[in-house]
């Protein structure tokens, strides 16, 4: 039989069932739907006649297996309806644990129900939307009825997939071997370039309390809890560039984003930049606002980088304290504001120039309240403290980034979808979530579905 025939089959009895008049919408259902079966019988001779070829040895270290049964069935639900077929498993003497090779080679994991096709699915619509409206969006697209649950179980299981292989990679920047062969994943420089890496935090709600909740509102507890996401992102300058529409892009992109804390973030930082060129770089810029923990982790993982203050924030410390000294909005506050804001942005070491304003404004001026003095006071301590972060025009004509938007848009991306309504996991699920968003940012994807390279 050859395509045509099949074709001239589906052509036939999709005429018989189309009644006339109708849009080529229907008509693609119709087919879908009558080649459904057709699929779905050559998907499950081909993964039998895969399972009956596959070798009895142990997919860890290759030894014959000692086989306790043949022909144990197994269902999996594939993208084309549920499919079975049988195979052996077998004792590995050496590894002391049971297997099923044929799954192993097949890409099924253990007691998992859906197919690899399938958890793809569950896991990129998860990616987009709550589980609810996940269900309607697959089964228009895929034509594939899967329940919430399913849904939201299948993408759970990637996400623990993607956990482990983001440990994996974690050990690996722990062993000296382990990164050269990180560092070796990274795109080869044709010239001398930058690495740069921004950082930031944001918070995502919580509840470890699942089915308390109605009570805990009721004595007027909050259920949810605040955590902090740490992310970061990381870029080579020189793969800056623009879209024909003059949209800025970044060619080759990592990111990282844990609420495991500090110390866990830390190390997944450092291993995403080994894999980013971190090693190859000549320089390495870290921006971010001024929060204390980034600098804290740019001495300890970063020394020698470059420390960067975002110039928005900086602007807004001095804009706030116009304000505050001569009233919100005034023409005396743009006034004031407006050469501090000029030496910062234009002046070579123009950070020096603010702070001596600022002292000479500390030293004479007596129509300030005690408050003001304080404010003017807080503001030369802030200025003097991030002194060696504030070089905005040599990072200018390096064509640097002044500011840490690439990072704000990032948390702000992440935040969308970690903040929809009825958006609860669990703690741990949260870590899964976040690291299957992450390896799918990455573009990683292939590592948990490698049938999406073929
Ligand atoms: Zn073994």
């Amino acid at each position: 039989m050859t395509e045509e025939d099949v074709a001239q089959w589906l052509y036939e009895a999709a005429s018989e069932l189309l009644e006339e008049s109708v849009g080529m919408g229907t008509m693609e259902k119709i087919v879908d739907r009558l080649s459904l079966e057709c699929r779905r019988q050559a998907l499950e001779r081909l993964v039998q006649d895969a399972a009956g070829r596959e070798e009895m040895s142990c997919p860890r270290c290759r030894q014959a297996l000692r086989v306790e049964e043949h022909h144990r069935a197994r269902r999996v639900r594939s993208a084309f309806g549920l499919i079975r077929f049988v195979r052996s498993y077998g004792l590995c003497p050496a590894c002391e644990s049971r297997f099923y090779p044929a799954d192993v080679a097949l890409g099924l994991q253990e007691r998992a129900p859906a197919s690899p096709r399938v958890q793809e699915i569950c896991a990129l619509t998860a990616l987009r939307a709550p589980a609810g409206q996940a269900q309607e969006d697959v089964r228009r697209m895929a034509g594939i009825d899967l329940d919430p649950s399913t849904l939201h179980r299948e993408a759970r299981r990637q996400g623990e997939r993607a956990l482990a292989l983001r440990d994996a990679d974690v050990n690996l920047s722990q062993m000296p071997d382990g990164v050269c062969e990180l560092a070796a994943r990274a795109i080869p420089p044709a010239a001398p370039f930058t690495l740069v890496v921004e950082i930031d935090a944001w918070n995502i709600r919580e509840r470890d309390n699942w089915g308390m909740t109605k009570q805990m509102r009721e004595s007027g507890e909050d259920p949810g809890r605040w955590h902090w996401v740490y992310t970061a992102t990381v870029f080579r300058l020189d793969q800056r560039g623009t879209t024909a529409s003059g949209r800025p892009v970044i060619a080759d992109r990592g990111y990282v984003a844990t609420r495991k804390g500090l110390d866990d973030f830390r190390l997944q930082l450092y291993t995403e930049t080994i894999q980013r060129g971190l090693l190859q770089a000549e320089e390495v810029l870290i921006l971010a606002d001024g929060a204390a923990w980034i600098w804290n982790i740019a001495e300890d993982r970063f020394k020698g980088a470059t420390q960067r203050v975002d110039m928005y924030h900086v602007r807004e410390h001095l804009w706030n304290l116009a304000s505050e000294l001569f009233g919100t909005g005034s023409e005396k506050a743009r006034q004031w504001v407006e050469p501090y804001l000029n030496w910062l942005k234009r002046r070579k070491d123009g950070v020096l120039d603010v702070i001596q304003g600022l002292e000479g404004l500390r030293d004479t001026l007596q129509e300030f309240s005690d408050a003001q003095q304080k404010a003017i006071q807080r503001e030369i301590g802030y200025f003097n403290e991030h002194k060696n972060r504030m070089d905005y025009k040599k990072a200018k004509s390096l064509g640097q980034p002044r500011g840490s938007g690439a990072i704000e848009s990032t948390c702000s991306q992440y935040q969308r979808r970690f903040k929809l309504p009825g958006q609860f996991w669990s703690l741990a699920g949260d870590e899964a979530f976040l690291a299957l968003a992450t390896l799918h940012r990455n573009d990683r994807w292939t590592q948990l579905f490698p049938h999406d390279g073929s």
